[in-house]
Parts: C-alpha cells; sequence; structure tokens
C-alpha cells in the first residue's frame, strides 16, 4: 500500500507547475483526478487534470457515495473519487491537489494521509501570479486573494509548509518530505 499526499495552496501558487516537476522526478507518484463541474481551461484535458462533468453528474456521484470528500468552491463542485483512490493506494503513492476544506475532511477518513501546504512568496507575487493567468477578471483575483488569505491561515493544521519561492527548491522540498515517509 501507498500513502496519501495532500497538497494544498491558494489558486495562483503554482501547485500544477510543482506537482509536474515533482511527477517527473518520481513516476511512481500518482495523482488523484479529481471530478468538477467547473470548464476546463485551454491546456486541459479531460480524465488526466480533472474529469469535467456536469452538475446532474456530480450530483449523481453525490448519491451513489463516490466521492472520499467534496466541496463547493467558487460556485463550482469539485470531488475525490473514493474506488480511483483506493485502487491507486494499491499500486503505491497517491497525490491528491485538494484546497484545505476537503484535506481536512480526507484526514477525518485517513488519518495518516500526509498534509503539505504551498505558501506563495508574498502577498504581491501571488497577486502578480493570478493577473499574469489572464483568465481572471479584477472580482475574481479580489475573490481569490481572500479566498488565499483564508486558506493560509489554516496552515498551521498542515504537517508540511512549503513555500514556492522558486519551483525547484519547492520541488524538491516536497520530494525530500516524500522520501521521508518512504523510509517509515
Ligand atoms: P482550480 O479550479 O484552480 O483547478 O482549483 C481550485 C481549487 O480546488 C484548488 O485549491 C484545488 O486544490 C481545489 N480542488 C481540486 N480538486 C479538488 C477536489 O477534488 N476536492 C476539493 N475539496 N478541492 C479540490
Amino acid at each position: 500500500m501507498g500513502k496519501l499526499f495532500i497538497i494544498s495552496g491558494a489558486s495562483g501558487v503554482g501547485k500544477s507547475t510543482v506537482l509536474k516537476k515533482v511527477m517527473a522526478t518520481r513516476p511512481d507518484l500518482q495523482f488523484s483526478v479529481s471530478a468538477t463541474t467547473r470548464d476546463p481551461r485551454p491546456e486541459e484535458v479531460d480524465g488526466v487534470h480533472y474529469y469535467f462533468v456536469t452538475n446532474e453528474q456530480f450530483e449523481k456521484m453525490i448519491a451513489e457515495d463516490a466521492f472520499l470528500e467534496y466541496d463547493g468552491h467558487n460556485m463550482k463542485w469539485y470531488g475525490t473519487p473514493a474506488k480511483q483512490v483506493e485502487e491507486k493506494l494499491e499500486q503505491g503513492h497517491v497525490i491528491l491537489d485538494i484546497e484545505p476544506v476537503g484535506a481536512f475532511n480526507v484526514r477525518a477518513k485517513r488519518s495518516d494521509a500526509i498534509l503539505i501546504f504551498i505558501e506563495p512568496p508574498s502577498w504581491e507575487e501571488l497577486e502578480r501570479r493570478l493577473r499574469s493567468r489572464g483568465d481572471t477578471s479584477d472580482e475574481q483575483i479580489a475573490m481569490r486573494l481572500e479566498r488565499a488569505k483564508w486558506e493560509t491561515e489554516q496552515k498551521s493544521k498542515y504537517d508540511y509548509v512549503v513555500v514556492n519561492d522558486q519551483v525547484e527548491a519547492c520541488a524538491d522540498q516536497i520530494l525530500h518530505i516524500i522520501a521521508q515517509a518512504d523510509m517509515k
């Protein structure tokens, strides 16, 4: 059985870039693909980044108790398919990229989950990164910054906090945490 790693961090903190590096170094790590009702971004592939589903499909999955956890975020649903996580854990370590509410809900069910929080180097840098994405209005950026503040207040409940100042260094710290867990 592998271990379950949960990575959280505000929108724009660079989680997916860091995770890409981590997973390129450790191809044995498996990414848990969440279901969401939000629209795909241009570079996103169904079944790779998310399962993009309708509200009806999501509600059906809730009714079938198919989620390890699920939560509403930015007016959309996000959920971790339970069966997929169980099957992947049989093959090795699994990484979930989910926000704090989901992270704590998973930990309530699986106390052995390892929670890692990624922090931005500064609020100014987070705002700059959000703006450079180009897919967010001023109003959405303000909402995301508010949410980021709340998420960052949760960091003391995580097992590890890493700062994404340099992608390479941040990925290295996460790889180190995983390597330490390997030895336990
Ligand atoms: P985005 O829309 O930018 O891909 O993700 C928005 C937020 O939803 C991120 O903080 C991400 O970690 C979180 N998220 C992604 N998948 C899940 C999930 O399955 N469950 C929960 N609770 N949060 C998720």
